[in-house]
C-alpha cells in the first residue's frame, strides 16, 4: 500500500488517517459509549485552514448535542458546486473481537486496520490529498469538504444542516465504503417502539391484571400480517432485497412466571422502498394496535426509541439515471448500484445525489 508523502505541512494520507483513527469519536445512542467529534472535526480544520491548506474552513456545533461538530471546508466560491461528503464519527467496538488496537493504524497483509479506517474516516485524507491539488487555483465553482457528526447513531449532524441549508452545492460526493461502486439509491428505515402497559396481579386470577405480554403477542402476529401485506404490494427489483422489511429487534417485558405480565416493550425496524410513505405506514401500525390495545384496556405507546437519537427518516429520493453523477460513473465503468441500508446512517449520506 503507498501513500503519498507529506509536503506542504499536511501530513501525507497514512499520518492523516493515522491521527485521524487515533481520536475516538464513536456515536451511539448509548450514553457510555458516546464521543464527542470534536478532536476530528479539529485536526480536519487544521489540515483545511490556512496556514496548512487554502480552505475557508467553518465549524459548527449541533444544536442541542453538545460536544457534536460539522465542518464545512470551502475552497472558492459561487454557485454550484462539488461536496466531498464523509462522516466523522463511527460505531462502537468490541475489543475482544479486534485483533489490533483499534485507535492505532496497524497494516497487515497489505491492509489498514483501526476503527474507522474504512466507514469512513479514511475518506477524509483522501478527499484532502484529492482537493489540495487546487488548493490557490481558480475554480470556477467551490470545492467543498463536509465532516458530519452522528451519521451511525442519530443523524443530528446531517439534520442540522439540512435545516441551515448548509452547504450549498449541485453535486455531492459521499465517501462511504461502496467498492468504488456508486450507489444511487437505498432503502429508508425507520426505528420504533411499541409498548403496552397493563395491570399486574396474581397469576392465579386472570381477571386481576391486565396483561401486557398477552397484548403484545397479539400485536405481534398484526405487524408480522401487515409486513406480508406490504411484501405483497411493494417490491423494486433493483434492490437484492425487493421487498420492505420488518424486523423484531428485541422485546422485554414482565417479571415472574406468577405474576400477569404488566409492561412489555418491542422494537423493531422497517425499512421501506423509496416511494412508500413513512406517515402511511406509521398510522398503518397504530390502526392495527390502537383497537387492539382498547380492547385490552391497555396503554399504548408508540414512538422511535429516543427521540433524539432516533428520530425516524424519510426514504431518500433517488438519484435519477441521467443526472451527470451517474451518466459519469458508466463513463468510468462504474455500475450505479441500489443497495438496502446497512445501518440508521447513511440517508442522504450512502450515495450520489444532486443536492
Ligand atoms: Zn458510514
Amino acid at each position: 500500500m503507498t501513500a503519498s508523502a507529506s509536503t506542504g505541512g499536511v501530513p501525507g494520507i497514512r499520518e492523516m488517517l493515522a491521527r485521524l483513527i487515533s481520536l475516538p469519536s464513536i456515536s451511539s445512542a448509548s450514553p457510555e459509549w458516546d464521543h464527542s467529534n470534536e478532536g476530528v472535526v479539529r485536526l480536519l480544520a487544521e489540515w483545511l485552514e490556512p496556514p496548512l491548506g487554502g480552505f475557508t474552513v467553518e465549524i459548527m456545533e449541533v444544536p442541542g448535542m453538545p460536544g457534536k461538530f460539522n465542518l464545512i471546508a470551502t475552497l472558492g466560491s459561487g454557485p454550484g458546486g462539488l461536496v466531498l461528503s464523509g462522516h466523522t464519527d463511527t460505531v462502537p467496538f468490541d475489543d475482544k473481537r479486534w485483533q489490533s488496537d483499534p485507535f492505532s493504524l496497524t497494516e497487515k497483509d497489505n491492509r489498514w486496520y483501526g476503527l474507522g479506517t474504512c466507514d469512513m474516516k479514511g475518506f477524509f485524507p483522501l478527499a484532502i490529498e484529492a482537493a489540495r491539488a487546487f488548493a490557490g487555483e481558480p475554480l470556477q465553482q467551490p470545492l467543498i469538504i463536509l465532516a458530519t457528526a452522528d451519521e451511525e447513531s442519530s443523524m443530528n449532524g446531517a439534520r442540522a444542516l439540512a435545516e441551515a441549508g448548509k452547504p450549498k452545492a449541485r453535486y455531492a460526493v459521499i465517501g462511504e465504503p461502496t467498492n468504488l461502486k456508486p450507489v444511487r439509491m437505498h432503502k429508508g428505515i425507520m426505528m420504533e417502539r411499541l409498548r403496552f402497559d397493563g395491570q399486574s396481579g396474581h397469576s392465579s386470577n386472570p381477571a386481576l391484571g391486565r396483561n401486557a405480554l398477552e397484548g403484545m403477542h397479539e400485536a405481534l402476529g398484526e405487524l408480522l400480517a401487515l409486513r406480508s401485506e406490504w411484501q405483497e404490494k411493494y417490491r423494486n427489483p433493483n434492490f437484492e432485497v425487493q421487498v420492505p422489511t420488518l424486523n423484531l429487534g428485541c422485546i422485554h417485558g414482565g417479571d415472574n412466571p406468577n405474576r400477569i405480565c404488566a409492561q412489555c416493550e418491542l422494537h423493531f425496524d422497517l425499512r421501506p422502498l423509496p416511494g412508500m410513505n413513512m406517515e402511511t405506514l406509521r398510522q398503518a401500525i397504530l390502526d392495527r394496535m390502537q383497537p387492539l390495545a382498547e380492547r385490552r384496556e391497555l396503554k399504548l405507546t408508540f414512538a422511535p426509541p429516543c427521540l433524539t437519537a432516533y428520530r425516524r427518516l424519510k426514504p431518500p429520493r433517488p438519484t435519477p439515471l441521467w443526472s451527470k453523477p451517474v451518466r459519469n460513473s458508466r463513463a468510468t465503468r462504474h455500475t450505479p448500484l441500489l443497495l438496502p441500508r446497512r445501518h440508521p446512517g447513511c440517508s442522504s449520506w450512502g450515495g450520489w445525489r444532486p443536492w
